[in-house]
């Protein structure tokens, strides 16, 4: 019994010697010639999007913003063109999709961007890299995004105006379009909004949640439509919704501050 152990072992031993030297490499093929990690596997390309040749050169005013009236400025809720064009606005900025960019270079589109301050600290630079890099520009949504209608003067001076500082110092350029939170509103924001250097309050005339353009009223995009989407998880659908009914009902997104320029 004792015997049969020890000659099993030996078996056993020579065995795992036999695979060591194999190990070593002495029956082993050569190795390949370059130490190169594998290839990574393919990227698979992004899916289509539509894209706008834009109708004159994006960037060149317009149309001028309305005037203020009586220290009030001015609210806009769509714009006035016989145009094809529609405007792209996106809120708030909690989440930095990393796909925007992209997206936008793609389609040829350059969004507005209304930031809560709150909301794009300790990721302004990806707001940054969108405005230099792709041309969506950079408004103003309030420091905290607090409901403003019936909140005092100095209460909403601070969120319009501190917002407009924050950005003027961060971004290097100084909002001139504000969107109040939810679209609530009253003459003490307009006139706040004023004294902060605000030349228009814009609200919207579609919403994009979840993948599809939501009207209010019809079902087509219309000449001057102004449609509000926001930095969310489902930033990919939402443009796409976007970009692909702008393309059905024969319109063209174009930059907003074109059309109110200051
Ligand atoms: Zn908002």
């Amino acid at each position: 019994m004792r015997l049969l152990s020890s000659r099993r072992m030996l078996v056993v031993a020579s065995v795992l010697a036999l695979g060591l030297i194999s190990a070593c490499g002495q029956d082993a093929p050569p190795a390949p010639p370059s130490a190169s990690p594998p290839a990574a596997p393919p990227v698979p390309p992004a899916p289509p999007v539509p894209s706008f040749e834009p109708p004159y050169a994006l960037g060149t005013p317009q149309a001028k913003v309305p005037p203020l009236e009586n220290g009030l400025v001015p609210v806009v809720r769509r714009i006035h063109t016989d145009k094809p064009y529609v405007f792209i606005t996106i809120d708030d900025g909690q989440v930095p999709h990393p796909a925007a960019a992209d997206l936008m270079r793609r389609s040829k589109t350059r969004p507005t961007m209304f930031l809560t301050d709150r909301y794009v600290e300790g990721h302004r630079g990806y707001f940054k890299d969108l405005r230099d890099q792709v041309g969506a520009t950079i408004e103003n949504h309030t420091l905290s995004h607090p409901n403003l209608r019936g909140k005092p003067y100095e209460v909403q001076h601070k969120e319009i105006c501190a917002t407009s500082d924050a950005y003027q110092r961060e971004y290097g350029k100084r909002p001139y379009l504000f969107r109040p939170p939810y679209g609530n509103y009253d003459d003490t924001t307009r006139r706040a909004a004023a004294d902060c250097g605000i030349k228009a309050v814009v609200l919207w005339t579609e919403t994009v949640n979840d993948g599809a353009v939501q009207f209010q009223a019809g079902t087509k995009l219309k000449p001057g439509d102004i449609v509000l989407m926001h930095f969310r998880k489902t930033f990919v659908e939402d443009y796409t919704a976007f970009l692909n009914k702008a393309k059905e009902d024969g319109m063209t997104p174009v930059l907003l501050e074109d059309f109110l320029s200051a």
